[in-house]
């Protein structure tokens, strides 16, 4: 065992799962400590995170969740999350509007009246943005300082830096709240989903989206399944989105495919640690024809699902 696994398992917690509390699991993928860069975690965990899942991937015998276990110590994930620039990230602003328009129409559908509007784990604030010119009143938390004040600048809309716990909202104040590729990267999903649940009206609307495990494509590809990353420590079904929402105070009400759109010279760049060759073949023609910056719509495997909060 190299020196360098040694201290990236110095790095690692044990969790018991998260959804029924069992400790008692089947593994899925076996971890590759060996090629792991303990000196760069802080670095690891940031919102346009896509390094490739180097963690134990375990499934409950109980409940079937599945999860990262043993993982990264909870702390210095929030650590990560709360330092640095993501340059990578916000260079999809525009693109993520683009997304997020098309998805506040589903949700104005099912909330003629809008309202208030949470998005938990908001990143540069592009959500909200969107939310505030279609008439929400739009608030929102980013653990990141850096991408928070981003938000602010960009969209002129309130962003809390910090978490949803740390906020002091009121009970049953919000109409809607939002989890954008959120909820999988947080070290305790069901403790925000009750969170959530605490700040929402009865009957408000929930929303979640996650690349799901379960998805056609997800079982096709495997281990080579782009969403297995360091920064998912959580890796849902429908099956067990369905029963954490239930435990929590929700019933969901609507499950669909979710589409995003991310700029051509983007999805190169991510396609880097699978297939190098393309990657930077396709960077350098997308470039050379200047079509770098066309939106491309993707599906492998997002899912969204919306629930009402009982
Ligand atoms: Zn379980």
């Amino acid at each position: 065992m190299s020196n360098a696994a040694d201290k990236y398992k110095s790095l690692l917690e044990d969790v018991a799962c998260n959804l029924c509390g069992a400790d008692n699991y089947d593994v899925i993928y076996l971890p590759s400590y060996e090629i792991s860069q303990p000196d760069k975690i802080v670095q690891t965990f940031r919102s346009s995170g896509d390094e490739i899942l180097i963690d134990q991937l375990v499934r409950c015998r109980k409940c079937g969740l599945q999860y990262l276990n043993p993982r990264i110590r909870q702390d210095l994930i929030l650590e990560g999350y709360s330092e640095g620039t993501d340059e990578t990230f916000i260079s999809q602003a525009a693109a993520r509007e683009r997304t997020f328009e098309k998805h506040l129409s589903i949700i104005e559908r099912l909330v003629p009246n809008k309202g208030r509007i949470l998005d938990v784990g908001t990143a540069g604030g592009s959500f909200l943005g969107v939310a505030k010119s279609r008439g929400w009143d739009a608030t929102g938390c980013e653990p990141n300082r850096w991408l928070a004040e981003w938000g602010r600048q960009r969209y002129g809309i309130h962003i809390h830096t910090g978490t949803i716990f740390d906020m002091n909202l009121g009970d049953a104040s919000f109409d809607v709240v939002t989890l954008w590729d959120v909820l999988e990267h947080t070290p305790n999903p069901k403790s925000v989903l009750l969170e959530c649940h605490r700040v929402l009206k009865p009957d408000g609307l929930l929303i979640v989206n996650y690349p799901d495990i379960g998805s056609s494509i997800a079982r096709l590809m495997g281990r080579k399944w782009v969403f297995l990353l360091s920064v998912h420590l959580y890796y849902f079904t429908v099956d067990t989105i369905e029963k954490m929402l239930k435990l929590t105070g929700f019933q969901m009400i609507n499950k669909q495919k979710y589409w995003q759109s991310l700029e051509l010279g983007y999805i190169f760049l991510r396609m880097k640690p699978y297939i190098a060759w393309l990657s930077g073949m396709g960077s350098f023609l997308s470039q050379a024809l200047h079509i770098q910056h066309v939106p491309i719509p993707y599906w492998m495997g997002q899912m969204m699902v919306i629930a009402r909060r009982k």
